[in-house]
């Protein structure tokens, strides 16, 4: 059994059937998807992703990330690259979401995408999607939607009493304050994405005290060395495979590559039991899936 615990539906990229043929000839069983956050973007070069990757490692050098970041920005919160201003989706479409999980229950699930940021009716929505078919937990963007992780406290609250995990990409310093997130809620499930990004070594370490922190292996933020390096430090019931499709690595013909971080996760020095519940057993308990 393989589980895809973060992916996006993305059917610029890739529509639904063409999502379940490639789920197929890469024998996933099951796929919690995101709706996308913004206009497609050009892909970032490899060389600026590893540059970012080893300036956030260290807290001394992070603000640097920061400050990139932030000067990407613009005052209406989309992102300016290259000249070219790029839309992030202040709410975006889980209705989408929700239909494909309609169409494809026992194939997809959804994340509920959730932006507390100027929302007063953003616990009407969670209570709204949270009926429909396999929307199985919430998922929050404070790096992109850029909002200190305080406005979203009484969202984690409602998500901590339905039982329901939340999936987070953490922004810097405040938008990204997994600490006080974990103190707060201790039976949240709280799942980093991206390894933890930008906090990588120092979130793996405060997942020491916190059982109930996890992350996943997704997406060409994070590289085969550094997942190993989450793997290691937080243990392989911590980890779960997730890819960021159709985002990132792709096959020879342009259409997204399922193999490659599932050779990442492949290639690693575990147990079978250890691999796992890194591809299919910690999504399953997480996500709720029988
Ligand atoms: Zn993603």
């Amino acid at each position: 059994m393989i589980i895809d615990s973060h992916a996006h539906y993305e059917p610029r990229m890739l529509d639904l059937p063409g999502m379940i043929e490639k789920l197929d000839a890469a024998g996933v069983d099951k796929v919690a998807l995101i709706p996308c956050i913004n206009d497609l973007l050009p892909e970032t070069p490899e060389r600026l992703l590893a540059l970012a990757r080893t300036l956030s490692r260290s807290a001394l050098t992070r603000p640097l990330v920061e400050r990139i970041h932030r000067a990407l920005l613009t005052p209406e919160g989309d992102l300016k690259l290259s000249g070219q201003v790029i839309s992030v989706y202040a709410r975006p479409d889980n209705e989408s979401v929700a239909r494909a999980c309609e169409a494809h229950p026992d194939r997809l699930l959804g994340w509920m995408f959730l932006n507390p940021r100027n929302n007063p009716t953003v616990l009407d929505e969670l209570e709204a999607l949270r009926v429909r078919t396999n929307m199985i937990g919430v998922k929050l963007h404070p790096h992109w939607h850029d909002y200190r992780t305080g406005i979203a406290m009484p969202l984690l609250r409602r998500a901590e009493e339905l039982g329901l995990p939340v999936l987070i990409h953490l922004g810097f310093g405040p938008r990204g304050d997994y600490r006080a997130i974990c103190s707060a809620f201790p039976k949240l499930r709280v799942i980093a994405a991206h390894a933890g990004v930008p906090f990588y070594d120092d979130l793996w370490r405060h997942a020491k005290d916190h059982p109930n922190l996890f992350v996943d292996l997704s997406s060409p933020y994070i590289d085969e060395p550094l997942a190993r390096a989450a793997v290691r430090a937080l243990g392989a019931h911590r980890c779960l495979y997730g890819t960021d499709a159709p985002y990132g690595f792709h096959d020879a013909d342009g259409s997204y590559d399922y193999g490659a971080i599932r050779g990442w996760v492949e290639r690693m020095p575990l147990t079978t039991s250890e691999r796992e519940r890194v591809l299919a057993g910690n999504a399953a308990e997480l996500l709720g899936i029988g």
